[in-house]
């Protein structure tokens, strides 16, 4: 991807451990790299297609000045996350924040902490089968929507589903969902239960009856194998209520572990069901 560079942005400020550093403060000095498409900026000569710089300098520049932080990770984590919000073209972006003055009691010429954040795509699945269904399933794309930091996103066709894993129950209502996000997979999981929390989901029995199940399928390409969150979904190929409403979405996006696209396990499990159906 394209870049856009601020090298050495210099601010006189706050942050420190100690009381003093606090109160007299020093000079930071602030290096950005933001990766973002400037192709048709550059071909149109057009300031409105790109990020433009100037703001960018005074944002970290306010970021910096306007808090006051014990660690410059703390600087570099909020500063990278105001940036991002703000401009919404920037997809990722490397950010170091630089101490020369630190006061370490020997000589050195500088310390900085540098971090990579930017704009993740996930997939969820989406499931009700209890009280008013489409309308819980409403209400937790509007809070996906609303937070920001969620963006673009996107819904698939909501299918009515039975029942999966032998309890008995009402039928459910089943999508999946696209979007960007700056949570972390662990920070996204906490919200998407704080989310299902909402809607007056309890864990009574393991696959019985809910007004409200969201879970991760995809997370960029991150494997994740603690049981608290397991990415990609353990259990998506299995499920035709989770591949059918997912390959509408994104039918070539491959599987991290088993490198196969949606689509394709979709169809390897409509076979496999076929074939069970006919007693083969
Ligand atoms: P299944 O995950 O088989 O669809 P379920 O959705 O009914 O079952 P829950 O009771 O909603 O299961 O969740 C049980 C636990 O699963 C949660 O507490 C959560 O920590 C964990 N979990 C692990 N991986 C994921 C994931 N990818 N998305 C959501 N929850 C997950
Ligand atoms: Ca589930
Ligand atoms: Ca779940």
């Amino acid at each position: 991807m394209d870049e856009i560079r601020i090298e050495n942005l210099e601010v006189y400020a706050g942050h420190g451990v100690y009381e003093e550093e606090n109160r007299k403060g020093q000079t930071f000095f602030v290096n950005v790299i933001m990766y973002t498409d400037v192709k048709e900026a550059g071909s149109r000569d057009e300031l409105s297609l790109s990020t433009n710089y100037g703001e960018v300098c005074h944002k970290i520049h306010t970021c910096l000045r306007e808090n006051t932080f014990q660690l410059i990770e703390a600087v570099a984590e909020f500063t990278a996350e105001q940036i991002l919000l703000a401009f919404p073209l920037i997809q990722a972006l490397s950010l170091e924040i630089r101490k020369p003055d630190a006061p370490v009691g020997l000589p050195f010429e500088s310390v900085s902490v540098k971090i990579c954040r930017g704009w993740k795509k996930a997939y969820l699945a989406v499931g009700s089968n209890m009280g008013e269904k489409a309308a819980y399933i409403k209400e937790a794309v509007e809070k996906l929507v609303q937070n920001p930091k969620i963006r673009k996103v996107c819904m698939s066709e909501l299918l009515v589903t039975k029942p999966y894993g032998g309890v008995e129950q009402d039928d459910f209502l089943n999508g999946a969902i696209e979007l960007e996000t700056l949570y972390t997979p662990m920070e996204l999981l906490e919200f998407l239960q704080q989310t299902e929390a909402e809607a007056g989901r309890e864990r009574l029995v393991h696959w019985g009856p809910r007004t409200l199940d969201l879970d991760i399928l995809f997370y960029e390409d991150v494997v994740s194998d603690v049981p608290r969150l397991m990415i990609p979904h353990p259990d998506m190929q299995n499920r035709e209520f989770v591949l059918k409403p997912l390959a509408e979405l994104c039918p070539y996006y491959r599987h991290p572990l088993t490198g196969k696209a949606v689509m394709q396990m979709l169809k390897e499990l409509t076979e496999k069901n076929e074939n069970f159906d006919l007693g083969v």
